[in-house]
């Protein structure tokens, strides 16, 4: 039995162009779709790295996800040795280089980040899905910066949801280095825990945004320390950037070691760092719809002529 969604042959839907990107288990290239001429990446894994007996599951969950901030997977194919996952194209690259190139972010640049990642992340929850290995390089994004004020608008979209069950825990941690990420409760639990996890790493990833340095570190390899300090939840703000007291306490109800007693989505919604943009958003929504219903948007100008 095929695990792709499409049981053809991949050059017989696909013009395969160039290698855009190389990530640990896989090469991910341009790729023209015949009949459409339309442009996506396709990601080729070795199936000797993945666990086949999860993959079934996870790709049909895969296909179906539709939102905004989540990478849209249109189909898969399987050959002998490798699967094909067809993706929408990204072209600005990963919210790591960006982070890496540019510098931290603004409070405002960043929030507006969050919000597209927690807006993602709950619609993988209400869906059943943990995305488990959520981390700047798991983020692809396209920049619009403001040529007047600089500010930098990113279109984020979250990738590698579902991926992370398929592959061995064991050998994602090595392959992946540092788990910055991971929350307490996946450290020291014997198997279950829950969707929180993805609350840590939003904290952890706030945090990256705003100081451009990690929460958790340690020199060198010595994850034993590393550990000890997520458990621990050991972690100080630098003095430089100094963030405001909105942010640090927006980090702080995430970076709680008690998964019970994390901060969740609406919480994080209703939050006096993020609550100022939600409703700028809801109110945006709801503009646009009244336009879109064909009502006349009510102008202060009453000169009938
Ligand atoms: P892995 O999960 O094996 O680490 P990634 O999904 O991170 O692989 O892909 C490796 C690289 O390929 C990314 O850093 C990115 O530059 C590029 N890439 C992956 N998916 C896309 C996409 N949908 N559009 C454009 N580039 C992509
Ligand atoms: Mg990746």
């Amino acid at each position: 039995m095929s695990l792709g969604t499409n049981p053809g042959r991949l050059e017989d839907f696909y013009v395969i162009g160039k290698r855009i990107g190389k990530g640990a288990f896989s090469s991910v290239y341009e790729g023209k779709e015949k009949s459409t001429q339309q442009l996506f990446a396709i990601k080729a894994i070795n199936k000797k790295h993945i666990k086949m007996k999860l993959v079934e599951r996870e790709i049909a969950i895969m296909t179906k996800m539709r939102h905004a901030s989540i990478l849209f997977c249109k189909e898969v194919f399987e050959n002998d040795s490798h699967i094909y996952f067809i993706l929408e194209l990204v072209r600005g690259g990963e919210l790591y280089d960006k982070i890496v190139d540019h510098g931290e972010y603004t409070e405002e640049e960043a929030q507006e980040i969050i919000l597209q990642i927690l807006d993602a992340v709950e619609y993988l929850h209400q869906n059943g899905i943990a995305h488990r290995d959520l981390k700047p390089e798991n983020i692809l994004c396209a920049t619009h910066v403001d040529p007047e004020s600089n500010f930098r608008h990113e279109i984020i979209k979250v990738a590698d949801f579902g991926l992370s069950k398929m592959f061995d825990r064991e050998e994602l941690m090595s392959q992946c280095g540092s788990p910055t990420y991971v929350a307490p409760e996946v450290l020291l639990s014997k198997g279950a825990y829950t969707s929180s996890v993805d609350l840590w790493a939003i904290g952890v990833i706030t945090f990256v945004l705003l100081t451009g340095c990690f929460p958790f570190f340690e020199e060198g390899s010595n994850y034993t320390a590393l550990y000890q300090k997520i458990i621990a939840v050991d972690y100080t703000f630098p003095e430089e950037p100094e963030l405001s007291k909105e942010a640090q306490h927006f980090i702080k109800i995430l970076l709680v070691k008690e998964p019970g007693k994390r901060a969740t989505i609406p919480q994080c919604r209703q939050h006096p760092w993020l609550a100022p943009l939600v409703k700028r958003k809801e109110d945006e929504q709801k503009a646009k719809k009244s336009t879109s219903n064909g009502s006349i948007p009510n102008n202060n100008n009453n000169d009938v002529q």
